[in-house]
């Protein structure tokens, strides 16, 4: 698979104004840079509470249960949060391991994990990474990035949020939300999460990498969404600099 996990699966049905490169939004704010980054986290940290966590998170928190978050991860991409929880639930309640998962049958799981996006790949996917954690891992989910990697349909997205989440280990996952924000904050000036990854890792402190995937994506759910954000009741606006931002509410 690609190295942007998404990327595997098409996109689909994306509005035209999400595609294009907008103008700059005329601000006085500066670009953030590690410092702002983190007067900004802090203060998404005391507002989170109020907003609804990613699904992911949630279900690390409440599983605890590497294996669990990497199948969660792959069902989540190109998915909607609520249709994802509720597969995994499902999944979960017959197979809970890399062995149970190999004991069902192909149109057994697929059933189980419809109707997330590309259920019919996934299952596929799915099953080949319950293969090589049987063969290669002895069962278990490596802790390492560059095993992690080598599992067939893993990206550097879930292999970070697997490190993050799963073992609570430094890594930066990086998906739409984290690409988009980073960049709206100046933080970084990059085109993919790729590059948005290796520029984060170069510009924000260690501390900050764990907490950064979980309050942006809740963040840029609820306030700085992709096309018109709402930055007038954003916590953080009066220093944001709104980099690439057009419309905004
Ligand atoms: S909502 Fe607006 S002000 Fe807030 S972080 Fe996003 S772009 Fe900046």
């Amino acid at each position: 698979m690609a190295q942007n996990d998404d990327a595997a699966y098409p996109r689909r049905g994306v509005p035209r104004a999400a595609r294009h490169t907008p103008a700059r939004l005329k601000t006085a704010a500066r670009a953030f840079d590690a410092r702002a980054a983190g007067m900004a986290l802090k203060v998404l940290r005391r507002e989170a509470a109020s907003w609804n966590a990613p699904v992911l998170t949630l279900m690390a928190a409440e599983q605890d249960d590497p294996f669990k978050t990497l199948i969660g991860c792959i069902l989540s991409l190109r998915t909607k949060d609520q249709t994802t929880a509720i597969a995994a639930a499902r999944l979960f309640s017959i197979a809970a391991t890399p062995r149970q998962v190999l004991a069902m049958a192909a149109g057994e799981l697929e059933k189980a994990i419809y109707p997330v996006g590309f259920y019919r790949t996934k299952a596929g996917v799915i099953r080949g990474i319950c293969r090589d954690l049987m063969e290669r891992f002895d069962g278990q989910v490596p802790q390492r990035m560059e095993h992690l990697l080598t599992l067939k349909g893993v990206g550097r997205k879930t292999a970070n949020l697997v490190i993050t989440q799963a073992f609570r280990k430094p890594g930066i996952c990086v998906d739409t939300h984290v690409h988009r924000i980073s960049n709206r904050w100046g933080l970084v000036r990059t085109k993919t999460p790729e590059q948005t990854e290796a520029a984060l890792r170069q510009v924000l402190p260690r501390r900050y990498w764990i907490e950064l995937n979980e309050l942006l994506v809740a963040f840029g759910q609820t306030i700085c969404q992709p096309v018109s954000p709402f930055c007038s009741r954003c916590p953080v606006a009066r220093r944001c600099p709104r980099i690439g931002v057009v419309r905004s509410r």
